[in-house]
């Protein structure tokens, strides 16, 4: 008989709100606001409390007070926030070999054939969340299923503080009428144009044929099919695994052929932004950076640099980059640019060795949370805001919000 995989999805329950309220028992049961530790105008996480007035993340502190008044802000504090997500990982790796860390707050657990160690899924689950109420004192909600799709959603469902198993036979029941955006990797812009074709919910989704997804979707149609079907192979990636990328680039060929060395590092920090950027997204790091000029006759080189602590910082990149830059004598303008980092390791909390500077890693997590939240460049470094648009540079690994976990 085949086995049936057993996904766990764990979420902390408002998780930045309640470990202030655990570590504060005044504000217990309070309305809460977090904000984020650098840029301190937009709240990154409110407690139940809060959101029963219709507080919601990403609002502005304004708009947060505007409907609930009452709201009492607390500035988020990352290093505590780490360390839980540390501690929680040392904690699950107990349960199982497979765990992934899908952010700071969420995890997988591959529960496969354990029934024998733990019992039922469902004790599993009661024991993991007994297990994290005792260790951290925080709630936390478990969603079981046979893939990690499912078992995302079934901890959504199970919120706050609750435990959801969705069995193989129950898939296309929950489904049926279940909106399209609550399936994780389905973002506004997938969304809206799925809603736009009359599509709502994943059921809907599911009549649709797979060939007009591609068309209207490309790739990621492909996805939005399985997806629809509560499909998903994706296997939970061990915190442990060694990253397969092994170097992270961008390059832009000029607009028109540069010599004049301040342009140029205008644009070595804006392609250090985007490998940066790229680097967090994916909680990588590296310790070779390089860059690579063409000249205007074409002829191309690299020119890299060792750092002794590895690193995804923007300023960081950028000042490496142009320290190489000027090291160089220039002997033609240059028509294309590119920077890179290599050497990439894992950079989760649990495997930190190294300190990075953390004010910086700050502001890099604050600006690339709000992009996120509000598009890509609504933060930008002010010497590059004047760049023109259509010098942008497409990643070649770019991909419509919602789909780049899927
Ligand atoms: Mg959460």
């Amino acid at each position: 008989m085949e086995k049936v995989p057993v996904i766990i999805h764990i979420d902390m329950d408002a998780f930045f709100a309640s470990v202030e309220e655990r570590d504060d028992p005044s504000l217990q049961g309070k309305p809460i606001g977090v904000t984020g530790s650098n840029t301190r105008t937009v709240l990154v996480t409110a407690s139940y409390a809060a959101r029963k007035y219709g507080v919601k993340t990403g609002m502005n502190i304004p708009q947060a007070k505007s409907v609930c008044p009452d709201i009492i802000l607390v500035t988020a504090k990352h290093e505590k926030y780490t360390a839980i997500c540390s501690q929680m990982v040392k904690m699950l790796d107990n349960f199982s070999p497979l765990v992934e860390v899908f952010s700071i707050d969420e995890f997988f657990v591959d529960a496969t054939g354990l029934s024998k160690i733990f019992g039922p899924p469902i004790e599993m689950a009661k024991r993991i969340k007994k297990r994290i109420k005792d260790e951290t004192g925080l709630p936390a909600s478990v969603g079981i299923a046979p893939n990690k799709l499912m078992a995302k959603l079934a901890s959504d469902m199970a919120k706050p503080d609750g435990i959801k198993h969705i069995k193989p036979d129950e898939i296309d029941n929950t489904l049926a009428d279940l909106p399209v955006e609550e399936l994780c990797g389905i973002g506004r812009k997938t969304k809206s144009t799925l809603n736009r074709m009359g599509i709502k919910s994943c059921g809907e989704l599911a009549k649709v044929e797979i060939t007009s997804l591609v068309d209207r979707f490309g790739v990621v149609g492909e996805k939005l099919y399985f997806m629809a079907r509560g499909i998903d192979n994706s296997s939970v990636t061990s915190f442990r695994h060694e990253v397969k990328e092994k170097s992270m680039g961008h390059s832009l060929t000029l607009p028109r052929d540069i010599r004049d060395r301040k342009e140029l590092s205008r644009h070595l920090l804006r392609l250090s932004d985007m490998v940066g950027t790229r680097l967090r997204r994916q909680d990588l790091i590296g310790d070779t950076i390089s860059i690579t000029l063409r000249y205007k006759s074409f002829k191309t080189f690299t020119r890299q640099k060792k750092i002794e602590i590895p690193t995804s910082n923007t300023k960081i990149i950028f000042e490496v980059a142009t320290n190489i830059l000027n090291g160089l004598k220039l002997q033609e303008p240059i028509r294309l640019i590119g920077v890179s980092v290599q050497n990439l390791k894992k950079s989760f909390p649990v495997l930190s060795l190294f300190k990075e500077d953390e004010k910086l890693r700050r502001l890099d997590k604050a600006k690339d949370a709000i992009n996120t939240i509000f598009g890509s460049d609504t933060i930008q470094f002010a010497s590059i805001t004047d760049l023109d648009k259509h010098e942008k540079v497409i990643s070649p690994s770019w991909r419509p919000q919602g789909a780049r976990k899927y």
